[in-house]
């Protein structure tokens, strides 16, 4: 079994239960191939840890356990606190830290069994579309390539994660998604994710960005993986995260193979940039936006009508305030970050600065060494939109737009049971492209706003490739708590198709 490391969670645990290989071995085969750290994707390793949870899981197995995660390897996004891996949130604020505690849904992966291979690369504090903005190791910050073209981005924030997983360093990897970073990143990379329902999975010990947006999620390579996964780390978590919801914990392997047949799958006119095919809809003015590549689109157009062939029936719907998305989020985030971040001040945990006068400068000084670039630029807004005097025009009015943004969501979802389309407007970008114009990656995210505004479920699965050869991402989106619909449709769509086996190149 040379290819061990090209099987996915499902295939790996079958392997597992019926004694063909031991999780040991499984981690001793994955750890081997992380030597020179490929792609730059994770962050931090300790094969000591990953074989002493690998024993633990062949003890289990031993004794007769049946568990579908037990002995399987994951890594975790490092905005995840580990108790035994550092956290850096991708920031020298935390670069050293060690969490005296487990992230929930670290917790939960662990206890069914899972091994840690090590913690992935992310943007700092989980802020950026391209992996760019990692600041740690401090002396020598790297960003993650993409696996297809390692000249590309492979996406962010969870761009380690969507690299590890496309390569096949790790099966499967945890992410999280505030305004897309679970779905772009594995749309750049061709690889399978998904985003609950805003309060599925518990935000405890996932270093907060924008709290109200926040949530965790699984990157694997199929959606029956991504179920899998989804289905250990969700659950209420009352006594530590307020917000996360009262719905039990649901096994989403269940419904994977149920027929598509009338299923509704409303596609939103806004996001179709050069016009919808008119033969779905012949009554339907084209539209005319610039934007979504036209190598993006034709994949698109692709999947839906290979869904079309698996009994689904298309549905135009609107979603009229799409645009109003981007400048929603890039108020209400930043300004949940702000008051997020002030945690860091040099006081409790993380970095202080060495020399300074007075307790202000203190603060000062330690908090410019310790955040990033872009950190400090959405600090800055959050205090702005925040600060007396422009709360009314720029915060509350977001708030209100937010939630005309969820009522548009809500009326589609009367005459459709999913809606679909792109997830990025373009492939994954060359790395620096963006350098010198943040706004540029604020644009890339138009896609996936809108259902984290909405709080909604949305995933990625990868549906062919566009410009450069590079893959493209069909997004999902459900109404709440329907990510068993959303599985079930990518799930026979990869049942149909062989996108989601494809493999990078020297893979
Ligand atoms: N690209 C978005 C941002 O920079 C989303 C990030 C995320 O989902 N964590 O904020």
């Amino acid at each position: 079994m040379n290819d061990l490391h090209n099987l996915g969670v499902a295939e790996l645990a079958a392997l597992l239960q019926k004694k063909a290989v031991s999780a040991v071995e499984l981690a001793t085969r994955l750890l081997a191939r992380l030597g020179g750290n490929p792609h730059q994707a994770f962050l931090s390793l300790d094969s000591e840890v990953t074989l002493a949870q690998a024993r633990a899981a062949d003890a289990r197995i031993a004794s007769g356990e049946r568990s579908p995660l037990l002995g399987v390897p994951i890594a975790h996004k490092d905005i995840f606190v580990t108790q035994d891996f550092p956290t850096t949130a991708g920031s020298r604020m935390l670069e050293g830290y060690r969490s005296p505690f487990n992230a929930t849904v670290v917790q939960r992966l662990g206890d069914a069994g899972m091994v840690t291979l090590g913690k992935l690369s992310c943007d700092e504090f989980a802020m950026g579309s391209a992996n760019e903005n990692v600041a740690v190791p401090a002396a020598k910050p790297q960003a993650v390539t993409n696996p297809w073209d390692i000249r590309r981005v492979p996406g962010g924030s969870s761009g380690g994660s969507a690299a590890a997983v496309a390569a096949r360093l790790t099966p499967a990897a945890t992410g999280t998604d505030t305004g897309g970073s679970i779905r772009q990143p594995a749309a750049f990379c061709g690889i399978t994710g998904i985003k609950p329902t805003y309060g599925r999975a518990s935000r405890y010990g996932m270093v907060a960005f924008a709290s109200s947006l926040d949530q965790a999620g699984p990157m694997a390579r199929s959606a029956e993986d991504c179920a899998l996964l989804l289905s250990a780390l969700c659950g209420p978590d009352p006594d530590r995260d307020s917000t996360s919801l009262d719905v039990p914990a649901e096994d989403f392997s269940l419904g994977l193979d149920r027929s598509l047949q009338g299923l509704r799958i409303g596609v939103p006119q806004e996001w179709w940039g050069n016009g919808m095919p008119c033969d779905w809809f012949p009554d339907m003015p084209v539209r005319r936006s610039e934007g979504l590549d036209a190598s993006v689109q034709t994949a698109i157009e692709a999947a839906l009508r290979e869904y079309v062939r698996l009994g689904a029936r298309l549905v135009p719907i609107s979603l009229p305030r799409t645009e109003l998305a981007i400048p929603v989020y890039y108020i209400i985030a930043p300004a949940e970050a702000s008051s997020n971040l002030s945690r860091f001040d040099g006081v409790k945990f993380g970095h202080r600065a060495q020399h300074y006068a007075d307790l202000a400068d203190m603060y000062r000084k330690t908090r410019s060494e310790g955040f990033g670039e872009e950190v400090q630029r959405r600090i800055m807004i959050g205090t702005y939109v925040l600060s007396h005097g422009y709360y009314d025009a720029y915060y509350l009015q977001a708030q209100k737009i937010r939630r005309m943004i969820a009522d548009d969501f809500q009326q589609a979802f009367e005459v459709c049971d999913l809606i679909a389309g792109p997830v990025a407007p373009t492939v994954a970008w060359t790395l620096g492209e963006h350098n010198d114009d943040p706004v540029a990656n604020y644009l890339a995210d138009i896609f996936t706003l809108p259902a984290s505004l909405a709080g909604l479920p949305g995933m990625s699965l990868p549906v062919g490739f566009g410009a450069g050869g590079l893959p493209v991402g069909l997004q999902l989106i459900g109404p709440h708590l329907q990510e068993a619909r959303l599985l079930n449709a990518a799930h026979r769509f990869q049942q149909a198709t062989d996108w989601h086996l494809r493999r990078p190149p020297e893979v």
